[in-house]
This record gives C-alpha cells, sequence and structure tokens, in this order.
C-alpha cells in the first residue's frame, strides 16, 4: 500500500465516521469537541454538517486554513493533557460527540499517547455520546462499534458511552 492510499484510506474513514457520528448524536443536546484542528478539515466538517451543537477546539497551536479557524470563544488552546481534565470540570460528562485525530507519522508514539489519553476522554462523553479516533483508544466501559460503510477497518474507530 502506497502513503497514498493510506493518507486516502484516512480521509475516506473520518468522513464515514463523523457522518455516522454526527447523524447519531443529532438529538443529544451538549457540545461536540474536536481534539487535534491542524488544517482544520475535520473540524469544517464538522462545522458544515453539525447542526444546534457547539463545536469547541482543542489544539496546542493553531495554524489552520483561515476558513476552517473557530473563534477564540470556541478554542481550547495548550496541550490536551491539561486541557482535557480542565474541560471535564468546566461541562461535566455532557460531550455527544468527541472526533480525536491528535497523532502524526509515528504510529508507536500514537498508540501510546492513545493509552494516555484515552482515560481523560471517557469521562466527558454524556450518556449515548460517540467518540470517533482516527487511533485505537484505551477505554474502560465505552463500546466500540461496527465502522459504517465506507470506513476502512483500522482507519478509523467509532465508541459509545
Ligand atoms: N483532523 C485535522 C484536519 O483535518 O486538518 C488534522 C489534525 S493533525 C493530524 C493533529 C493535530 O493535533 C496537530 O495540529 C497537533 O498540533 C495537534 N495535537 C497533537 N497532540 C496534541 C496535544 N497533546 N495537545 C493539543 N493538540 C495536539
Amino acid at each position: 500500500m502506497s502513503r497514498l492510499d493510506v493518507f486516502i484510506d484516512r480521509m475516506v474513514s473520518q468522513r464515514a465516521c463523523l457522518d455516522f457520528a454526527i447523524a447519531e448524536t443529532a438529538a443529544l443536546p451538549g457540545p461536540a469537541f474536536e481534539l487535534g484542528l491542524g488544517n482544520g478539515r475535520t473540524y469544517h466538517h464538522m462545522r458544515e454538517n453539525i447542526t444546534g451543537h457547539d463545536i469547541y477546539v482543542f489544539e496546542r497551536a493553531i495554524a489552520s486554513n483561515p476558513a476552517s479557524t473557530p473563534d477564540e470563544a470556541f478554542t481550547i488552546l495548550g496541550d490536551v493533557m491539561e486541557t482535557l481534565p480542565q474541560t471535564l470540570e468546566r461541562f461535566g460528562a455532557t460531550a455527544s460527540l468527541i472526533h480525536a485525530d491528535l497523532g502524526g507519522h509515528n504510529l508507536k508514539k500514537n498508540d501510546l499517547f492513545a493509552r494516555k489519553v484515552s482515560p481523560l476522554i471517557e469521562p466527558l462523553l454524556a450518556k449515548g455520546g460517540l467518540m470517533v479516533s482516527s487511533d485505537r483508544m484505551y477505554f474502560d466501559a465505552l463500546e466500540e462499534l461496527p465502522l459504517p460503510e465506507g470506513a476502512v477497518p483500522g482507519r478509523c474507530f467509532i465508541y459509545r458511552k
């Protein structure tokens, strides 16, 4: 598989999983969280398709396309290892949808980080809320869901509280 193939699989899977999760969580009242803004493509997709929910974006340093840059009021700047516990104090277990795309090119490093960040993400979800991730996560009590049509196994993961 070429790097181009892997990249395309990741993009197609992110869109399929996000579309599924957005539809499944539409009736929940809480906010959506985007962990890792990057260029802002997935944030833009969420903004275009989520209605009636605030979307908060977590990022270390904003470097997104101007068309995909959230307002300051919805930007939570800093390392998620620090900002997620603060967010739990602020919002409690209310998130309807959490999308995480925090990894880079080093798969081993991504996996180690997923193990560290999973316990900080799990308590933020409302009951029935969904978590979509580009990396396998390590949750105690969330159920892993089958992938929707179009998503490529191993490129995206969906969990429900
Ligand atoms: N999904 C995005 C898109 O569609 O453009 C790409 C996200 S990019 C792969 C990952 C982003 O996560 C980077 O911008 C990086 O700065 C951010 N990130 C990684 N680790 C982080 C951490 N510990 N705290 C906050 N942001 C982090």
